[in-house]
């Protein structure tokens, strides 16, 4: 009998963070096929965020699957985010589960599904229809062993540490943690309330698999004891995913490569390079201070500062010292940019794409976390990896510019402390590349993974 060849079929909430590490997610797996197995993804997709990619044709072995979350034209920030997850549950669960029918009765039945987080309901519809599933985890293992101890037995401890912000709590196996380390929704200050049930529910997936298994965004070097902490979950570590330049040629923004130029023109390791990721919006009061902060630090910058949506550019007071000085543009080519040798510093929302990215091309950060996951990675960078240093906020939650220029001083400056960050950049670079190189620890892993799932 003619042996099926391994199909795997992808799914992800549809942003750049999610889509991104799955995207690369897709290419180890198509590219672990190898003696007579050919593996081929079926990645499931919204109609939106397709149009967002699509410009040359997928590699051999990735196809993609749209379908219509009912906003098509994107999701625009006066649309109801609770709606939203609503109308994307109802049709992504109608969706999967007619491809996951049709492609059985056409012959190429899936042999696993894989998951990101923020979409429970895809580990619903392949329990459902006895496929195998695996949740793959985007954030750090650490985050989602607080998640994990937050629905079982700890949410109490956490609540404590939540009204008293300088009480810290000790999770088994995790650092010491205060209330701006742990992930925002836990928080008493969280306004996403919707948001908190959904992590929730992927954890509760995972409860009626016999031995679940998740794969995560990580590598062991990075977090082997956060990885082992929880007994009942098996973490395996495939990271660092990072997008390769066959994913970067598909995004639509990458129309100028100006700013590579402009790098081009600049001094090794002068650069900084400012960029909130693809969700964050900061208030104006605050957009105008990080101005000020790199104006006074005196060194070259690429900020990149998003439209909004009605496509107005940002307003800021000192735009015109700030063109002259740096380059603002509305988005770039991130992995391009991190791995000029020109950037030498990365300020962030420490988005844990961001941060990874940041890690695999050994450019040291400023940590300047906004929310979700962000604080817990900010913890990581600077207490754990000791790759850069987190900014601190006034009473009014306003990070000044005199503290984002003292911030970017202690990365970029002579000292010797300042000198040991970026040591240590150039070591989580190595040990970040050697985890996903043929035999290493992450490579390793997902071999296992498609191994096991292959039968
Ligand atoms: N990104 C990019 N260009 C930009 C800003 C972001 O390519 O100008 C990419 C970045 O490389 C990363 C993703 O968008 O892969 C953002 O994911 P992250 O988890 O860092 O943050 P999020 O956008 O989810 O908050």
């Amino acid at each position: 009998m003619e042996q099926q060849q391994p199909h795997f079929l992808l799914v992800t909430y549809p942003s750049h963070g999610h889509i991104n590490p799955a995207l690369q997610f897709a290419n180890r797996l198509i590219h672990l096929g190898g003696g007579g197995r050919r593996v081929h993804v079926t990645f499931a997709i919204t109609i939106s965020a397709h149009r967002r990619m699509i410009k040359s044709p997928p590699p051999d072995g990735l196809s993609f699957a749209t379908f219509s979350d009912g906003y098509d034209d994107g999701f625009k920030l006066e649309d109801k985010m609770q709606e939203y997850l609503d109308q994307l549950k109802r049709n992504g669960t109608k969706a999967l589960t007619e491809l996951i029918v049709s492609n059985a009765n056409q012959g190429r039945p899936f042999t696993c599904l894989v998951y990101t987080l923020l979409i429970p309901w895809a580990a619903e519809v392949a329990r459902e229809l006895h496929l195998p599933s695996t949740l793959f985890w985007i954030q750090p293992a650490m985050v989602l062993d607080i998640y994990y101890y937050y629905y079982n037995g700890f949410a109490d401890v956490i609540g404590n540490c939540n009204n008293d912000p300088s009480h810290s709590i000790q999770l088994p196996g995790l650092p010491l943690l205060n209330s701006r380390e742990l992930p925002s929704f836990m928080l008493a200050s969280n306004t996403y309330d919707y948001l908190l049930p959904i992590f929730q529910a992927d954890l509760e997936a995972l409860e009626k698999l016999s031995k679940p298994r998740v794969l995560v965004n990580t590598f062991d070097a990075l977090e082997i004891e956060a990885l082992k902490a929880i007994e009942k979950l098996n973490l395996v570590a495939v990271g660092p995913l990072i997008p390769s330049a066959y994913l970067d040629e598909r995004d639509p923004s990458n129309g100028s490569k100006d700013y590579m130029e402009w790098l081009n023109s600049k001094p090794e390791s002068s650069v900084i390079y400012v960029s909130f990721g693809s969700i964050s919006v900061l208030m104006e009061q605050q957009m105008e201070q990080i101005a000020r902060g790199l104006l006074d630090c005196g060194r070259p910058f690429l900020w990149v500062i998003r439209a909004k949506e009605n496509g107005e550019e940002e307003k800021l007071s000192c735009r015109k010292e700030l063109e002259e000085k740096g380059m603002i543009v509305p988005w770039c080519s991130q992995v391009y940019v991190l791995s000029h040798p020109s950037v030498g510093c990365f300020v962030t929302h420490c988005g844990w794409n961001s941060t990874l990215e940041a890690l695999f091309s050994g450019v040291p950060m400023v940590a300047f976390p906004q929310w979700s996951d962000q604080g817990t990675n900010a913890k990581l960078i600077e207490d754990v990896l000791k790759t850069g240093v987190k900014v601190t906020a006034n009473n009014d939650g306003i990070v000044v510019g005199d503290e984002i220029k003292r911030c970017l001083e202690l990365v970029v400056g002579d000292e010797e402390r300042e000198k040991e960050i970026r040591r240590n950049a150039m070591k989580w670079k190595e040990l970040s590349r050697e985890a996903v190189n043929q035999g290493g620890s992450s490579y390793s892993n997902l071999k296992a993974f498609v191994d096991e799932c292959c039968g």
